[in-house]
């Protein structure tokens, strides 16, 4: 069981990264398109715009799986996997607070053996 003093300090960390992912994700400049006479720039801006709606896609469902996280906390419930009711691991939770998942149901989660809408950004987070 998570202590009081842990729980806070997870929903410091949630609300840092809501501020900072709302922020991010409401800022979508970066995906205006530039129109260029210069063929060899489309392909170069057409690769960045793609890029930037692939991360933009991303930060939008880790921002989710925060909002969500938060409502957990809320609610009593973090710490949880919310697909087998185990308890987290502190370890992973540190790694990734978001995550609604213990390892091992989000690894099943990765091999698709149940529907779960968090998978890359997880993988992201844990290998960076
Ligand atoms: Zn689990």
């Amino acid at each position: 069981m998570l202590t009081k003093a842990e729980l806070n300090k997870f929903k410091r960390i949630l609300e840092e990264k809501r501020v900072e992912l709302e922020r991010v994700v409401s800022n979508r400049d970066a995906i205006t398109i530039e129109k260029s006479a210069d063929a060899l720039d489309e392909v170069q801006h057409a690769a960045e715009r793609e890029l930037a709606i692939r991360n933009l896609d991303r930060d939008s469902r880790l921002l989710r799986n925060v909002r969500l996280a938060l409502r957990r906390i809320g609610e009593g419930s973090f710490g949880t996997c919310l697909h087998c009711e185990e308890e987290i691991s502190p370890k992973r939770l540190n790694a990734v607070p978001q995550t609604p998942y213990c390892i091992r149901c989000q690894e099943a989660a990765d091999r698709h053996e149940f529907e779960a809408n968090e998978t890359m950004e997880d993988l992201l987070l844990n290998a960076a």
